[in-house]
């Protein structure tokens, strides 16, 4: 039953979208910019001038008042794969303050925890009780960060990547035997399997490390952390023990930079390095995306780090899912409407 359900989702890109609540900051003009029709297919954009500007669809839509625990229903069966062997890969794209992390990462313990901490409690409670069948797993973490097509260790401090006291080794992508990517000298953390107290411990830890790594690095950790993408990994491999069998999957849970057009006027040095950095790498995404939907031969998965890096999840048997974050201001229509723009390339 369930391998009928994942052949369903084989193969396309699916595009959910996702727009916030108001929130204090946003000033006293509460008219929602974002417009979702009564079916949740299909949305439009109004701009200042209260013109809607555009009719788009989508896979799914989610209303300023869903719950986090209401998006990962939607997601589940995504991050189910995974343990299947499958190459899975979910982003969140949007402007610099849409819910990106919210929607990925989240905060705290309870109902405001994203995706990546209820993707890997569901992956602990699915090993378990297949675990108690004929299938033994062994699953880890790994989490960095592309800034300016640079690869960091957010794990650097952790796991088993770094010689004590010593400096973190380079980062590269590389390709296995079976031509699958993956990142060498990149730390991977255990997570347990075998108990989920000590396995969600684990992932709270990694988090942990990941944000001090964050924090000593730069001193405005937001600007910096808009500035570039964000990957967390989890690694799955598992073996059954009664024919050998050995299936190897990955989840990738990725918060993109801010895709907010940055102004190129002005900057120079690193900040024009930067700049043109971040625009690069979002529109080597979007190359890929439109290149996979036109059926194109060649899709240009080496001409930016994250692209190669999620190869596998976005090729052949991968499986990718973007959320389009927007805020509902007007303020923000033009963005919002460049992220759907962006997002319409995947079909
Ligand atoms: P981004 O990562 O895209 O820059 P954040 O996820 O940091 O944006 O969100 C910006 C602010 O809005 C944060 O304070 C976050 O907690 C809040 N926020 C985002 N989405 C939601 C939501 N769905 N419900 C409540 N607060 C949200
Ligand atoms: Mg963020």
């Amino acid at each position: 039953k369930m391998h009928n359900r994942i052949q369903e989702l084989r193969g396309n890109i699916r595009v959910f979208v996702r727009t916030r609540p108001f929130l204090p900051g946003d000033g006293d003009n509460h008219d929602s910019a974002v417009d979702v029709s009564p079916d949740g297919q299909s949305l439009q954009i109004f701009d200042k001038t209260g013109k809607a500007d555009n009719n788009f669809q989508f896979d799914k839509t989610f209303a300023p008042s869903a719950m986090q625990e209401n998006v990962f229903e939607e997601v589940s069966e995504f991050v189910q794969s995974a343990l299947d062997g499958f190459h899975v890969c979910l982003f969140s794209y949007g402007q610099t303050g849409s819910g990106k992390t919210h929607t990925m990462q989240g905060s705290g313990n309870g109902q405001m925890r994203g995706i990546i901490p209820r993707a890997v409690e569901q992956i602990l409670e699915q090993v378990n009780v297949l675990g108690q069948q004929k299938w033994k797993y062994s699953i880890s973490a790994s989490f960095l960060e592309i800034y300016c097509e640079n690869l960091k260790d957010l794990l650097v401090n952790m796991g088993d990547g770094v010689p004590a006291g010593g400096k973190a080794p380079k980062l590269d992508i590389k390709r296995d035997a079976d031509g699958k990517s993956y990142v060498n000298n990149l730390a991977g953390v255990k997570i347990c399997n075998t108990d989920k107290a000590e396995g969600m411990a684990q992932l709270e830890a990694v988090m942990a490390a990941a944000a001090k790594t964050r924090s000593v690095a730069k001193t405005d950790m937001n600007a910096q952390s808009s500035r570039s993408h964000s990957v967390f990994m989890l690694h799955i491999h598992g073996q059954n023990e009664e024919d050998g069998t050995i299936i190897s999957g990955a989840l990738n849970l990725c918060d993109l930079a801010g895709s907010e057009r940055l102004d190129r006027s002005g900057a120079t040095g690193q900040q024009l390095k930067e700049t043109q950095a971040i625009n690069k790498s979002l529109s080597c995404l979007g190359d890929v995306f439109s290149s996979l939907a036109s059926g194109s031969s060649h899709v240009p998965y080496r001409n930016s780090k994250l692209t190669y890096l999620l190869q596998d999840c976005l090729s052949g048997d991968g499986k990718a899912l973007m959320f389009v974050n927007l805020s509902p201001t007007v303020q923000s229509s033009h963005e919002s409407l460049c992220s759907l723009r962006f997002a319409k390339r995947v079909s």
